[in-house]
């Protein structure tokens, strides 16, 4: 049966991530672009369907690099208010250490659906708690991600290193090595595509520094390798880390990647604030990137991401949301103003532009993931797309329809498409109730939060 081709027509304004003129929009057959359309024409080639974007923003889909979707269950938790990174894990360790199999699906689906409904197309997320109730944490998270059609990159996180041994988190969330890597195996090979136009990826994960041993990082990055996948991890998100680095291993975080080999371009670090100059120079011409959180990291008050250092210094910049519990929200297009705000308080506003921040957000964060088929719109691209409306009174009075997405605070997509297909359209989701997705989160939240 032949495909359709549909013209998403005349957007009000389309930021393309190249110098391609896409004025007049672009095409979409299957779940590719197909053809753009300079200012002024039509399509070169025939079309069945139409798409009128005269009121829409195009940009390519948004992609979340760093993410803990069970932690939509511990939003504004009242234990772990108003805390710093470490005394905050420490008082949800035992909360998260509750987590079942429905908790795990419905906060996926949950903070997913948060999401896309806010113009993001790929998500990345770490999950790294597999208490005895939930071996299978990872299968779940996929199974839930295809009620909502979005691209996923799920990382099969870790934590073997527990208080008795000298780490952070508590004996009884904590996993022993050989049941990790065995697990670890058996995802990558069950579900991680690594073709163009993959929907489900896998990445491993080792949770931080305080909270795995040395050899499991060591172990884990061989098993990545041995398989093509991405390694990911926290890393430089607070000046307690380096210092648990250097009393536990004698040295600084960015030398103990070294060490365990970890310093080479298919890995990416959550955060990445707390480093010198020299170890920026490193990272940089070892081209690891950096999901820069910026929500989180205030919220936190963690730091400030030195993102400009990274990437002149070689280093990929990506964005990420992070945890529902630190951030307590998921929502991309927010993030981006985040972004933008919390850099200019580091570098001057020339050099942190609109522009710049969106590159983060669509091409950075397909850089940070080893994808070359997502990210930007162009010919032969994935047709991931999120169509923004500036009808709200927020974007009354705005000049520039891209800017004032970042600068009048967008905070919701009206339309999104992933591979082709759409699955948000007049602001809701196509494939999903929300309302009873809700309903059974909220639920599942209040019994955790009071066990
Ligand atoms: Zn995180």
């Amino acid at each position: 049966m032949p495909q359709t081709t549909l013209w998403i027509k005349n957007p009000r304004a389309i930021w393309t991530g190249n110098e391609e003129d896409a004025q007049a929009g672009l095409l979409v057959q299957g779940n590719k672009i197909v053809a753009l359309v300079p200012k002024g024409q039509s399509p070169d080639q025939v079309y069945d369907e139409v798409f009128d974007a005269s009121q829409h923003v195009v940009l390519p889909g948004l992609i979340n690099c760093h993410h803990h979707l069970y932690q939509t269950l511990t939003r504004a938790c009242p234990v772990a208010l108003n805390k710093p990174l470490f005394p905050w894990l420490k008082s949800l360790y035992s909360v998260w250490a509750n987590l079942d199999e429905a908790a795990i699906h419905v906060s996926t689906q949950l903070g997913l659906a948060e999401l896309l409904l806010s113009g993001c197309t790929t998500a990345a997320d770490h999950h790294y708690l597999f208490p005895e109730a939930t071996p299978n944490a990872i299968d779940i998270q996929v199974d839930a991600a295809q009620t909502l059609g979005m691209r996923t990159l799920f990382t099969r996180g870790s934590m073997s290193l527990s208080i008795k041994d000298g780490g952070l988190p508590p004996d009884h969330v904590v996993q022993d090595h050989d049941t990790i890597l065995a697990d670890s195996e058996r995802v990558i090979k069950q579900y991680h595509q690594p073709e163009a136009g993959a929907m489900t990826q896998i990445a491993l994960a080792p949770c931080s520094p305080f909270s795995v041993t040395r050899a499991l990082m060591q172990d884990s990055a061989k098993v990545a390798r041995q398989y093509g996948v991405r390694l990911h991890t926290h890393l430089g998100e607070t000046s307690d880390e380096n210092d648990f680095c250097v009393e536990k291993f004698g040295k600084r975080p960015v030398d103990y990647l070294e060490e365990v080999d970890w310093l080479d371009d298919d890995v990416w670090l959550a955060h990445g604030i707390h480093f010198t100059e020299e170890e920026i120079t490193r990272l940089g011409k070892a081209n690891v990137a950096i999901s820069h959180c910026p929500s989180s990291n205030m919220l936190l008050a963690s730091g400030i991401c030195p993102t400009l250092a990274l990437e002149n210094a070689g280093a990929i910049i990506g964005l990420g949301v992070d945890g529902s519990a630190s951030n307590d929200g998921s929502n991309m297009i927010q993030e981006l103003r985040q972004a933008l705000l919390i850099q200019r308080l580091r570098y001057p506003a020339s050099d942190i532009t609109h522009d710049r921040v969106l590159n983060w957000a669509t091409q950075g964060g397909a850089k940070l993931m080893g994808r070359t088929d997502i990210g930007e719109l162009a010919t032969g691209k994935q047709a991931d797309l999120a169509l923004f409306k500036l009808d709200e009174a927020r974007f009354s009075g705005h000049g520039d329809p891209v800017a004032a997405l970042l600068l009048c605070g967008a905070h919701k997509a009206d339309a999104v498409m992933v591979a082709g297909q759409w699955q948000v359209k007049d602001g809701a989701l196509i494939g999903m109730d929300l309302e009873s997705v809700i309903a059974t989160h909220q639920a599942k939240a209040i019994a955790l939060q009071n066990q």
